[in-house]
């Protein structure tokens, strides 16, 4: 069955053309997938233009748009284990953290429909004149284009799909040309769940020639983008010429800062999942570990012992704690920017190196990294790694912490440790960061706002904000008794 979804029926690559799907834990053929390409794109948005101008999505009410998110999440959670095994052979994710996934994603098609069912964001204007009815109204954008990256695919993806559908609009689905399974399977249950043909398209295909087309093209009237920095500012200079809608959400180098009256115990545990979950391919990664002075040589020492047993593994491995890599060449980035690092002058306390285990070798596995004594300017410490590389830096006080913390370009997410609730609330309002969790690391709930500040980007994902990106608010204004006005007699 071929697997572009384009005006409501499946079909290949205009060109032919196909792409290998391997699995990052073992290199083994996942799948082979059609590549679509520029005329792809150029069918995908005719669609999608076609439903919003004449199809019934956009003047669907809002209630049953809610009803019918809903009927998605159902349908999520019915299917969640063959969802989740698509992810993880994907990605290379463990199963479990899939499956973890996969509740949040039904839990935001949950979320969007409620809020969008319940409806109440429309007003009546208050003019002071009894002759007028002035309503601020919120309509959909009209074409989006939603693009996704590899690392959390179907989960980045519930979070522009689900308000995008939830505000009325269509859509061209960009996922990640490493991780398209699930993708794949989200548009055969969003047919399931009844949404009329063309309202949601799936385009498959490499970014420069699939994903580059969405946001030059005239047709498309909002760019929802998830994924890397430079990707980023490609997509907000292609988009400008047509003055598009945007939200970016992109990478970051998020803080996370224990101070010596930190919960010793918790604080080391956390410092561990923040940055070795999914072997660090994650966008609010704690990958800049700050630690008071008086506190560093032991945490560090028992951070690193705990680094050292962290048993890695292919998804469904029930021993490994973390898995591979995306791919070989993302692990040979993350190798270089541990190499600059120690060249710079980083001690190197663990990992740095592949794991010689042979069951692993046909893998894009590398070992949790911890580099000590780092200090800002050093590439490791200054760019997204994205991988399972934890820096080291001391400071002496909280106006250094904040310092070295907010001496980055990105401003994601970041966490303060301390057990001093007015040092710790101090430090969250001044983190630049949209996110701050104090005593905790990772959580988000769908009820809440996501997103970047700085170059982390901008427009918020989940919560009201993130319903609002996919609507535009229109000022009408009746008047109850017109006469004229008589100025020109
Ligand atoms: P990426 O930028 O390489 O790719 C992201 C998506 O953009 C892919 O679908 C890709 O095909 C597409 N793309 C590439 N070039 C394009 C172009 N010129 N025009 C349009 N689309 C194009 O990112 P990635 O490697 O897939 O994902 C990892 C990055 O995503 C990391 O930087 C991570 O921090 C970020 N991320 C951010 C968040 C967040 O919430 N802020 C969440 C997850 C991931």
């Amino acid at each position: 069955m071929p697997e572009l979804f384009i005006g409501g029926r499946w079909t290949a690559a205009l060109d032919g053309r196909t792409r290998e799907i391997r699995c990052p834990a073992d290199g083994s053929l996942v799948a082979t997938v059609d590549e679509g390409g520029p005329e792809d794109a150029a069918a995908a948005i005719a669609a999608a233009r076609e439903a919003y101008d004449r199809g019934p999505w956009p003047g669907t009410p809002a209630a049953e748009r809610g009803r019918l998110l809903l009927r998605v999440a159902d349908l999520l959670e019915r299917d969640k284990h063959v969802l989740a095994r698509a992810e993880s052979l994907d990605t290379g994710k463990r199963l479990v953290e899939s499956e973890f996934d996969l509740d949040d994603v039904a839990n935001c098609f949950r979320y969007f429909g409620n809020l969008v069912a319940a409806g109440g964001r429309d007003r009546i204007v208050d003019t002071g004149n009894p002759e007028v009815d002035s309503r601020v109204v919120h309509e959909p954008v009209g074409v989006c284009a939603l693009i996704t990256p590899w690392n959390y695919p179907l989960l980045q993806t519930a979070w522009k799909v689900a308000p995008a559908l939830g505000a009325g609009n269509t859509f061209v689905l960009k996922p990640s040309e490493l991780t398209p399974h699930t993708a794949i399977l989200l548009m055969r249950l969003l047919a399931e769940a009844g949404l009329p043909g063309g309202t949601a398209n799936l385009l498959l295909g490499a970014g420069a020639t699939a994903g580059a087309p969405l946001s030059e093209d005239p047709r498309v009237d909002l760019v929802s983008f998830t994924g890397g920095l430079v990707t980023g500012r490609r997509v907000m200079a292609a988009a400008a010429p047509t003055v598009k809608k945007l939200a970016l959400e992109l990478g970051g180098k998020n803080p996370n800062i224990v101070f010596a009256d930190a919960d010793y115990d918790t604080a080391v545990d956390y410092a561990l999942t923040a940055v070795f979950l999914h072997s660090g391919q994650v966008c609010s990664a704690g990958a800049r570990l700050l630690v008071q002075e008086e506190l560093h040589d032991s945490f560090v020492e028992d951070v690193v012992a705990r680094a050292r047993a962290i048993p890695l593994g292919g998804p469904f491995d029930d021993h490994a704690r973390t898995g591979p890599l995306i791919s070989a060449a993302h692990r040979e980035k993350v190798e270089a920017y541990v190499a600059a690092g120690i060249a710079e002058g980083a001690v190197l306390r663990c990992g740095g190196e592949r794991p010689d285990d042979p069951e692993l070798s046909a893998g894009f596995y590398y070992l949790p990294t911890v580099l000590d004594e780092c200090t800002p300017g050093m590439s490791v410490v200054r760019d997204e790694s994205f991988g399972p590389v934890l820096t080291v830096e001391r400071f002496r006080d909280e106006q250094e912490a904040l310092a070295l913390a907010n001496d980055t370009v990105y401003g994601l997410a970041g966490a303060v440790w301390s057990q001093d609730v007015g040092r710790a609330h101090r430090v969250a309002s001044r983190l630049r960061a949209g996110t701050v969790w104090i005593n905790d690391f990772r959580p988000y709930v769908p009820q809440a706002e996501w997103g970047g500040m700085k170059q982390s980007g901008f427009g918020r994902e989940l919560g009201p904000s993130g319903l609002a990106e996919y609507q535009q608010v229109k000022h009408v204004w009746r008047n109850l008794d017109p006469r004229p006005l008589g100025w020109f007699e």
